[in-house]
């Protein structure tokens, strides 16, 4: 690992102030930075450790009327062991829950998770030379590569690199904002206007301008919150990253949809949601017909490159079972 510097925030000011040049990263739980120092792959002069400021609202996680306010530097098995989380909004808890394995999640902070990279294997490994991402310019070695784990959804020709994280499709189906904390003060943004598709610049992750630090994320109260859940479809059971997920919250009376929330992950470039599929349930019972006419739209736009082609499948059939799953359930 190359030499950096280490500092300790006092204050959010402090840190927003000291960390707006781009060599300065945040140091939270660590297990997605000090891995990708490790690797060489970032390579920052100064980290900033933000953990003094778990003693604020940074660190809390407030249940109330309007909502759930979720502190950016909350640990992931705290709030997926919260019981009221667990009950109001089983598809937060459940989506943390079925992330990394529990020394992680005892380790990892939310505001890390949302912000975690890709694990395209091109991207973690700097001998291959080809990689838009951590090299803008350099092509992209996945696209003829090997790209089982890769994305069909929002995909570029410069960059098919999955999202990786689970919690994200949970705060973009709740419709969550983020609140976000820079040199002009604190500002709050809806959650999914925080990450980026590729497009041409793979490399531009987040509309988080440098120095920019989040604070909480907050999911307002809504009557399909209750009736929600996450699905994740892996190689393994445990401790494995997406090959297919869904996060679904429905609000349904005597059988019929009235509203539906949908995010899709492991599929896509960035934390998906499917407005799409969400209007073709509404005034729907769920069954077979429906959730597949809901599946279809979700996917019509996925391309695969290969390997990953039977991801559209596979995603299609995630969706349909979430959806089956979150209707059955008894609230
Ligand atoms: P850090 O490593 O401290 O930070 C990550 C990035 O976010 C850094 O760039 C940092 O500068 C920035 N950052 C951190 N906090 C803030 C903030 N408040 N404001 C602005 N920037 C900030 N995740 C899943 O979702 N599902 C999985 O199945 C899964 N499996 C995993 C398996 C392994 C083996 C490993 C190592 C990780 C896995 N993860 C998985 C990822 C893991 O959940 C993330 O590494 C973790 O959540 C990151 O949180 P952290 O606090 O450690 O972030
Ligand atoms: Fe790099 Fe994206 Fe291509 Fe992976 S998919 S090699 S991250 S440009």
């Amino acid at each position: 690992m190359r030499p950096f510097a280490y500092e300790r925030a006092t204050s959010v000011a402090a840190a927003t102030e000291s960390a707006v040049q781009s060599s300065v990263h945040y140091l939270a739980g660590g297990t997605t930075l000090l891995d990708l120092m490790k690797l060489d792959v970032t390579r920052p002069e100064t980290i900033v450790d933000i953990n003094p400021l778990a003693s604020t609202a940074f660190g809390r996680i407030d249940v109330s009327p309007n909502g759930l306010r979720l502190g950016a530097l909350v640990r992931m098995s705290d709030a997926a062991d919260h019981p009221e989380i667990r009950e109001q909004y089983p598809v937060i808890a459940q989506a943390l829950q079925l992330a990394a394995s529990q020394q992680i999640r005892n380790m990892a902070s939310l505001g890390g998770n949302v912000l975690q990279r890709t694990r395209c294997t091109y991207f973690r490994d700097t001998s291959y030379a080809a990689c838009n991402k951590r090299n803008p310019g350099s092509g992209c070695a996945a696209i003829n590569g090997v790209n089982r784990s890769h994305a069909v959804l929002g995909i570029s020709n410069d960059c098919i690199a999955t999202y990786a994280g689970d919690f994200a499709q949970a705060l973009i189906a709740l419709d969550a904002t983020v609140e976000v904390a820079g040199r002009d003060g604190v500002h709050t943004l809806p959650f999914a206007s925080l990450h980026r598709k590729p497009g041409g610049r793979p490399d531009q992750e987040t509309n988080l301008r440098p120095g920019e630090l989040i604070m909480s994320f907050m999911i307002p109260a809504a009557p399909w919150t209750r009736r929600s859940l996450y699905l994740k479809v892996r190689d393994r059971e445990s401790y494995e990253f997406a090959l297919a997920s869904a996060a679904v919250a429905l609000d349904q009376a005597n059988g019929i949809v009235r509203h539906a929330r949908i995010a899709l992950g492991g599929v896509a470039t960035v934390p998906w949601r499917s407005l799409e599929a969400e209007r073709a349930l509404q005034g729907k019972t769920i069954d077979e017909q429906s959730t597949t006419a809901a599946a279809v739209p979700a996917f019509a736009g996925a391309e695969g490159h290969g390997h990953n082609d039977f991801k559209i499948e596979l995603g299609k059939r995630t969706l349909r079972r979430a959806l089956q799953q979150a209707s059955e359930l008894e609230i």
